[in-house]
């Protein structure tokens, strides 16, 4: 059977690529080897699909090839992909910046670009299993479903994060058949597991925070925000948004660790922060130690604090002495938590690493090593912060390789017919 332009991988980057191929007049197949497309999609924000973001820059990317992310957003950028969803029927909604379809709905998200890809005569073909890529005169695709051929070829694939979604990595492994090098996948946007019993008592706290990530000594991250405490360590945004600097250093082997300033409000430090707890000792110096925190911070945080400090939490907090309430200043502002790793690619967000972006032209997504095959989404070396960062780079990508990948079959197939 042969196409214009084959699709391996029916997710967010490959639908994008589908249906701007299509746009283009494009003869476009999607190999899928899930039983139906996009389940990544639907799990997205909450079910409610934070789909973009307004602001847009080069800090809400990673990748060993800095520059790259940003090239490829600014070939196809927020302004065009909202309107791209418009064209899908899907109004954006703002939270802040953060953009959300107006339905709410994350299956209002992928219903708009299958239906606009069943429109645009996409053929989809689910529980394909690829098992080989041959490259010359096109692409020969072997699948348990039949044989393939095409003039172009786009690998979708997904990294290895949430693989009960369909991501299973072995998309890497196809890259690299194909002669790419692909930069150890590890999980990112994923909770940090830490030492220490402690925890137990403290899942389910909620509280404002200001994460500083430690590697090796070294500061990597700092982010404040709503922190999760779970009977294990650390979760929320603030330490998916670090964790894939622990995930980078943990797997060097260094030590990590996470200071955490549960009173981040506070802007002066720990000296002026022993100045109010002394104040406050003497006020309520007739409460316990464990106590006297209430109304300041979570009770059962402050509790955990007080015995961290030394201090037992019977004692009457009008008989703490200077060094105490030192001690105690210090593990307000900066607890220190040892992590010992963060969870598995299944509860991973997104994966660092991936196929090396320097093997791949950032106007086209065409692999520098092999004309004709375009990579895009979260296969590549490209991870971005929470936000609508990872959709958006999915979306630019994909729609690059779908508007290049279609010029070329209409170029190729002009020679051929
Ligand atoms: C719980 C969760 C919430 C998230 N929320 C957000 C959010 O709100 N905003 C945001 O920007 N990002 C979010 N993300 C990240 C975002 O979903 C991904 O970055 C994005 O979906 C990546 O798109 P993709 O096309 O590269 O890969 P995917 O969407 O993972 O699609 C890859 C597709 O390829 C298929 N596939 C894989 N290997 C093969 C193969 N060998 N043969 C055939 N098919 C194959 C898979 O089954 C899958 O359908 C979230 C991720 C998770 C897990």
């Amino acid at each position: 059977m042969k196409q214009d332009i084959l699709i391996i991988g029916g997710g967010a980057s490959g639908l994008a690529a589908a249906i701007l191929a299509a746009r283009k007049g494009a003869k476009v197949t999607i190999l899928e080897h899930m039983d139906r497309v996009g389940k990544k999609i639907l799990s997205t924000g909450n079910g409610r699909c934070n789909l973009t973001n307004l602001k847009m820059d080069a800090s809400c990317y990673r990748s060993e090839n800095p520059s790259f992310p940003m090239e490829v957003i600014g070939g196809f950028g927020v302004e065009e992909t909202l309107e791209f969803f418009r064209t899908l029927g899907i109004e954006p909604k703002s939270r802040n910046g953060y953009i959300y379809p107006a339905s709410d709905q994350a299956s209002s998200v992928l219903d708009g670009l299958r239906f606009e890809a069943e429109h645009l005569g996409v053929e989809v073909v689910t529980g394909c299993q690829v098992k080989e890529i041959r490259t010359g005169a096109g692409f020969q695709v072997a699948t348990g479903e039949g044989a393939f051929r095409s003039e172009a070829l786009i690998l979708a694939t997904g990294s290895k994060a949430a693989p009960a979604t369909g991501s299973d990595g072995s998309g890497y492994e196809l890259a690299r058949q194909l002669g790419h090098r692909v930069i150890k996948p590890l999980p990112a946007l994923v909770q940090l597991r830490c030492q220490g019993n402690h925890y137990r008592q403290l899942a389910g706290i909620r509280t404002d925070a200001r994460l500083t990530l430690k590697a090796g000594g070294q500061v990597q991250a700092v982010e404040r925000g709503e922190l999760q405490l779970t009977d294990y360590g650390l979760s929320g945004i603030p330490a998916f948004q670090i964790s894939r600097f622990g995930a980078v250093a943990l797997d060097k082997k260094q030590r990590v660790e996470v200071e955490i300033d549960f009173l981040p409000q506070w802007e002066e430090g720990e000296r002026e922060t022993l100045m109010r707890l002394s104040e406050r000792a003497a006020l309520l110096d007739y409460r316990s130690s464990g106590e006297f925190l209430s109304g300041l911070l979570n009770k059962k945080l402050a509790q955990v604090l007080v015995k961290a400090a030394g201090i037992s939490p019977e004692r009457p907090a009008g008989e703490l002495r200077q060094g105490e309430l030192r001690q105690l200043a210090r593990q307000l502002r900066c607890y220190r938590a040892l992590v010992m790793s963060v969870n598995p690619f299944a509860n991973a967000q997104v994966c660092r690493g991936g196929v090396d972006t320097r093997q791949v032209d950032s106007r086209t997504m065409e692999s520098k090593l092999c004309p004709g095959l375009y990579l895009a989404g979260e296969l590549l070396d490209v991870d971005g912060i929470c936000g609508g960062y990872n959709l958006q780079f999915a979306w630019s990508s994909g729609a690059l390789a779908g508007q290049a990948a279609a010029k070329r079959a209409a170029g190729e197939g002009r020679k051929s017919r």
